[in-house]
């Protein structure tokens, strides 16, 4: 999928050889490019830093922390123990139910995400400049965000990219709730395009009528083929980052939605002052991890409310 990347801070924030990934100024609030080239850059960096082990394919289910201050981090397949926990565990986040107990959900803002990719070389016409760029296409409370991207082997070529579609929706609650994706105002997952009733596929394929082409014609072909992925955004406004070793970090301290264009670019700033916080106090980690919150909290409680406001518009809670 798409993101806006600040290239220079996920370099400096982490270490890793990021800045030459390929973008594309779209005039959003960062250059654009496509979220499988930063991972897999990620994922080379770590590979190489023998510091680092990563457990794939593991639950976490519970964190608890011991009077004497060890966190214990309960998991689906063992127990470790550890001088601070850090949860980046998304927006459905478990470490959050140990910071938050009274507060561990976030809440569906009321629309979902129709999101996908179109390959330009499948369009009649590459991208012209103009549509290249970001383009707010708005009918009543639906809002259509399109733009282009690098394509899947990094060429920003006209013609060889990508075209990214995001269409805010607010017209299925009542079918996310029937079928489990929606329990309450919580966001249990989001909706594979295989997987959609042929009933909402069908007033999808219809609804695009009012949107401009090439984009109308690209994003039915996808609908059609099922190649789509359904995110109910889910927001959440934190009223704390930490308690004594345990912190969060990303959505799971600060749920946005993506009109903001801001949730990864946080996520980042919040490593950011965790590093500097830590660095500070070195021999005190709940102490360190208060200095973060501090330096973080007012920040993301501002975002989470100007996510609120600007999804607003495109939102309902039937
Ligand atoms: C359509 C769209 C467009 C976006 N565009 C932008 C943009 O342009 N700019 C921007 O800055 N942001 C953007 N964002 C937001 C950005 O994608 C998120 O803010 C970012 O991915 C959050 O990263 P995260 O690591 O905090 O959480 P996630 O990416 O959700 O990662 C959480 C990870 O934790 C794992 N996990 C969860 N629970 C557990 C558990 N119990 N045990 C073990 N593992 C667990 C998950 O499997 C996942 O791998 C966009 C989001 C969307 C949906």
């Amino acid at each position: 999928m798409s993101i806006g990347i600040d290239l220079g801070l996920l370099s400096r924030v982490t270490g890793a050889p990021t800045w030459d990934i390929p973008t594309i100024e779209v005039g959003f609030n960062a250059p654009m490019t496509l979220w499988r080239l930063v991972y897999d850059r990620l994922s080379d960096a770590m590979k190489r830093e023998r510091l680092i082990t990563a457990h794939r394919g593991i639950t976490v289910t519970g964190i608890q922390v011991s009077p004497d201050g060890r966190a214990s981090v309960h998991t689906d397949a063992d127990e470790w123990t550890a001088d601070l926990v850090l949860g980046a565990d998304g927006h459905r986040s478990t470490v959050r139910g140990h910071i938050e107990p009274r507060r561990p959900h976030a809440e569906y803002s009321g629309y979902i995400l129709w999101r996908g990719l179109i390959e330009e070389s499948t369009l009649r016409i590459p991208l012209s400049a103009r549509a290249a760029r970001v383009g707010w296409h708005q009918h009543g409370k639906q809002l259509l965000v399109t733009f282009a991207i690098p394509g899947s082997d990094a060429d920003i070529r006209p013609g060889h990219r990508l075209g990214s579609f995001t269409w805010f929706d607010a017209r299925h609650n009542a079918y996310l709730r029937m079928n489990g994706i929606l329990q309450g105002r919580t966001v249990v997952h989001s909706l594979y395009g295989p997987d959609l009733d042929d009933r909402v596929l069908h007033t999808l394929l219809d609804a695009t009528i009012r949107w401009p082409n090439p984009w109308r014609s690209a994003i039915r072909d996808r609908l059609a083929s099922r190649q789509f992925v359904g995110t109910p955004v889910a927001e959440y406004l934190p009223t704390r980052l930490s308690r004594g070793p345990v912190a969060m970090i990303g959505d799971a301290a600060h749920a946005v939605s993506p009109v903001t264009g801001a949730g990864f670019h946080n996520a980042l700033l919040d490593i950011d002052a965790l590093v500097r916080a830590l660095v500070d106090i070195p021999d005190d980690i709940p102490r360190a991890l208060a200095q973060y919150e501090r330096s973080r909290l007012q920040l993301a409680q501002r975002l989470v409310r100007q996510s609120r406001e600007v999804g607003r518009p495109h939102a309902t809670h039937d």
